[in-house]
Order: structure tokens, then sequence, then C-alpha cells
């Protein structure tokens, strides 16, 4: 693949190869390639009328819909830079986004679920807030200027998670997307035959990932603006949704679902659940194939480089559950005191603060993940932890994902976190937070020790405190357990 592209041609090749195939599913409707195309040209000459040029910050906050997808290609059309941001967030955190990116413009759904961001966007000034639901911007496409011939650009500013500090404005260029896009697209093996979902936002950097591959195979996905099970359910069979992607908590929900009734195939097209971001135990893998009658296939992305590793349908059970999947030619892993750093076409070109740049890469120009983790000798990616996930206790190094995943195997466990806590004598100590399974009754520590040492767990590990709670926190968009809020939460508590 021919990676100096840009989102645009890849759009117009689609478009032309196969102009009335579907590439977007929701409720009752139908956008085909060649209607994505003619929509996105259209809303770009609409958004040109109103002053948006190549280079000019176009935040936009909206939902997985339809709309949303053509706008991001309207933008792409017109070379602007675009700053998607998670439905989810808030006055606080949206308005953080749109100032730091400098954005002239930011596209809103008007009143959307709690959320008045007309008035929001009234006290933030952003000077051009316009409405994007139901309708775009539309214009006379003869209007517009020649499309951008550089894929090289940067037009994306995307948001991390922050998981670990506040969230960090992301570079991306058409060119490091489409290459994250292809990574997932070589990995999967899919056809034309295939219909995808969405089941994530599509503001989060996994949206135009899958697009990307949408373009290149030429198959469609199912998009949900409001994703719950089991209402989802109807939507995946209605399409026949033969592959669909989320994170470990997205299979989990599944899982439950499956097992109320254990003897249906839940969506009797689906062959393949692919999706990553968070870690999954290899329990959960095993209970999924097993249960459910699918394959699984997990990668390692990151808001910096959406795609960096991905299970192959054709790999060994053993490999799919228990690694991350092989990076693709073109991403080179480095393993640096058992930290993970990146180099290659999918990196991102930095980040909207300099100094964070600097920071975050290395003298070689790869970029330190704050991941740990090993290559195995078949060279697939084996994650282990957060560096800031480390425990440590007496000098002794704990990770906090071995005892999670050695909980997850107690039936008794839904979920479980691992943190490290101040102590004054230990340095700190370990709190194993759990989420019990629906119907069980409470644990206590000495049962939770006991089930971790019958699985093998060294006692040096062994957790010190344990606390019982109905839900984890977690982040909106991956469902991913946000451990500082634990950590303040049990900071004072002395057990
Ligand atoms: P912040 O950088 O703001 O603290 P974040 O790193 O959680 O937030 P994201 O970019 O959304 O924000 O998440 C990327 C991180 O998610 C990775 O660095 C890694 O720690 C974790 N992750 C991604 N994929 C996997 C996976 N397959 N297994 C385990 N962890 C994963
Ligand atoms: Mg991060």
């Amino acid at each position: 693949l021919d990676t100096s592209r840009t989102f645009w041609e890849l759009v117009e090749r689609r478009a032309a190869l196969t102009p009335d195939r579907p590439v977007l599913l929701q409720d009752d409707r139908t956008l085909t390639f060649e209607e994505l195309r003619a929509g996105a040209e259209r809303t770009a000459a609409g958004l040109h009328d109103m002053g948006v040029r190549p280079g000019t910050v176009v935040a936009w906050q909206l939902p997985t819909r339809i709309e949303t997808v053509v706008l991001a290609m309207a933008l792409t059309r017109l070379g602007a830079i675009q700053s998607p941001i998670i439905p989810f967030y808030r006055d606080r955190e949206v308005s953080f986004a749109v100032h730091t990116s400098q954005a002239e413009f930011f596209a809103v759904p008007g009143t959307w679920r709690d959320f008045d961001h007309t008035a929001m966007a009234e006290r933030i000034d952003a000077r051009g807030t316009f409405e994007a639901y139901d309708t775009l911007p539309t214009g006379d496409p003869a209007s517009l200027p020649a499309p951008p011939t550089t894929g090289t650009d940067v037009r994306w500013i995307y948001w991390t998670s922050g998981t670990t500090s506040d969230p960090k404005g992301v570079l991306h260029t058409d060119r490091s997307l489409i290459a994250g896009g292809s990574c997932l697209a070589h990995a999967l093996h899919l056809s034309e035959a295939d219909t995808g979902s969405i089941a994530f936002p599509f503001a989060h950097i996994g949206g135009p990932d899958y697009l990307v591959m949408l373009l290149l195979y030429g198959f469609p996905a199912v998009l949900f603006e409001k994703f719950a099970l089991p209402d989802a359910l109807e939507g995946y069979r209605k399409h026949g949704v033969t592959v669909a992607g989320g994170s470990t908590a997205f299979y989990s929900m599944f899982l439950a679902e499956q097992r109320k009734q254990p003897n249906v195939k839940l969506i009797p097209t689906l062959r393949l659940l692919a999706g990553g971001g968070a870690p999954k135990p290899p329990e959960v893998h095993h209970a999924v194939v097993r249960e459910m009658g699918v394959k699984l296939t997990h990668g390692y992305g990151m808001t910096e480089v959406p795609m960096i590793t991905m299970g192959s349908p054709d790999d060994t059970e053993e490999n799919l559950a228990t690694t991350e999947g092989r990076p693709p030619r073109g991403m080179e892993i480095r393993i640096t005191e058992g930290e993970v750093r990146l180099r290659g076409e999918a990196v991102c070109a930095g980040y909207l603060n300099p100094d964070q740049t600097t920071e975050a890469f290395d003298e070689d120009g790869f970029l330190i993940t704050g991941d740990l983790g090993h290559l195995t000798p078949t060279g697939h990616l084996v994650l282990t932890g957060r560096l800031k996930d480390v425990i440590i206790r007496k000098g002794e190094n704990i990770s906090a994902k071995e005892l999670e995943d050695l909980l997850h195997n107690h039936p008794a466990i839904a979920d479980a976190a691992v943190i490290g806590l101040p102590d004054a004598e230990r340095g700190e100590r370990v709190c194993a937070v759990i989420e019990q399974t629906t119907g069980t009754s409470p644990l206590t520590l000495p049962e939770v020790t006991a089930h971790l040492r019958a699985e093998g767990l060294s006692p040096h590990k062994l957790p010190e405190q344990l606390e019982v709670v109905d839900a984890l926190p977690r982040n909106e968009t991956l469902r991913k357990v946000l451990k500082y809020q634990l950590r303040e939460r049990y900071s004072g508590t002395v057990k």
C-alpha cells in the first residue's frame, strides 16, 4: 500500500471501484461508497463557504452517525485539521480540547442527551459553532479548490484517554492513520463479503482506522449511536454482522448475554470478534471462544499509534489467547528495559505540546509508550502491564496484570483491578479491588489470597488489602478501568 496517499484519495478510489456497494448501515439507512464521496464533497463545499480552509482547525463532538463520518471525510477533502472529541466528554474536557487545539470551528449535535453544547460553545467562545446532526453544511462542489495532495501534513488532533494524567493532544497525519488501518486490514484477512460494526465512538482513534479498512476492502459496517446490549443485537442480526469489534469489556458484555441462552448462537452470522485497546485476561479469551463459538483476535493500540499489533485469525489459539499478535511490516518494536518503544508509519507526528513530544521520543525516533512487554521467539508481543502500573513493595516489582489475570480465574470474580497504595513501611502495598459475579456472596481477603496461592502466585506478591465494589470506575470509551481514581479513593485507608 502506498501510504503517501491521503484519506480523500482512498475515498475516491473506492467510490470509483464499487460505487453502489454500501459502506455504512445505521438503523434503516444505508450509505454507499459513492454517496459517501458525493456527500462529503457537498459538505466540504458548505464548510468552504463558511470559511474553512486547508489547515483550519475544526473540532467536533458528535455521536457515531452516518453524518459524522461524512463530515470527517468532508474535512479531509478540504485538508482541514480535525479534532474529534469523545461524545461523553463534558464542559471541562471539551473546553480544554477546543482551547488547546485552537479550534476555529466546532461542530456539535445541538442539544444532545443531557448536554447543551450550544450553551457551552458560547461559554468557550468558539466562534464558528455549527450543528451537524440531521443536516450538514452544504454547497456547490464546483466551487471547491483541489483536494490536498500530501498525506504527511498534520490533519488530525486526537485526545488520549487520560488514564495516567490529563489527556494529551496527539497529532496524526492521513498517512499515519492509513498505516494503522492497513495493519488492521492485513491482520484480519477480511473480504468484500464481510459486514463489520463500529460499536465504539467514531470519535475514537479506532473510527477512521476502521474506515480505512472499509475503504480498502469495500465492505460495510453497522454504526450504533447508542450501543448497549441486548438492544444492539438486533442491529447485528438485521445486517448480518460477520466481524464485531470492541474492547475487553465489550467481549465480557457479549459473554454475559450469551450465558443467558447458552444454546442459541447470539448472532448467527458472526465469526470473528476483533478488538483490543485494553488488557484481555486469557480466561476471558477462552470463555468467549468456547461459549460463543467464534474466533477472537486482540490487538494493541494507543491514541499515538492506532494499531501496533493485531492477532490474526489463522494464528494458534495459544498465541491468540496470550499475545497481542505480531506487528505488521513497517512497525518496528524495540524493548528497552522492559518497556515497549515504537517506530513506523503508524506512529503519530507528536503531541500538541512540544515538550511532551521531546519527552516521548528517544534519540532514535522511537516513541516511548510506557507499556511493559516482551517479544516471543516467534515475534509475538506480550504486554505485561504499564510502567506506572508496577507495584514496588519493599523493592520487589509486582505486576498488577499478573494478579489480575489470576483473579479472573475465580468464578465469583467478574473483574479485578490491582493497585499499589502508598505505605510507610513497605513503600507500597498491594490492594485488589474486585467486582463480583452477580449473585455471589462477598469474598474475604483470606479467600482471595488462598485462591491466588492455589493458582501458583508466589507469596511475596499476595495482596494485603481487598476492596469489593459494585462497579469499577471506568472511562466511557473503551470501559478502561481508571486506576488513578481507585488509588485516590483508597490511599488514605489502612488495613
Ligand atoms: P493517557 O495516555 O492519557 O494516560 P491512555 O494511555 O489510557 O491514557 P489510550 O491512548 O486510549 O490512552 O490508551 C492506550 C493504552 O491502552 C496503551 O498505552 C496501553 O497501556 C493500553 N492498551 C492498549 N491495548 C492494549 C492491550 N491489547 N492490552 C493491554 N493494554 C492495552
Ligand atoms: Mg497513553
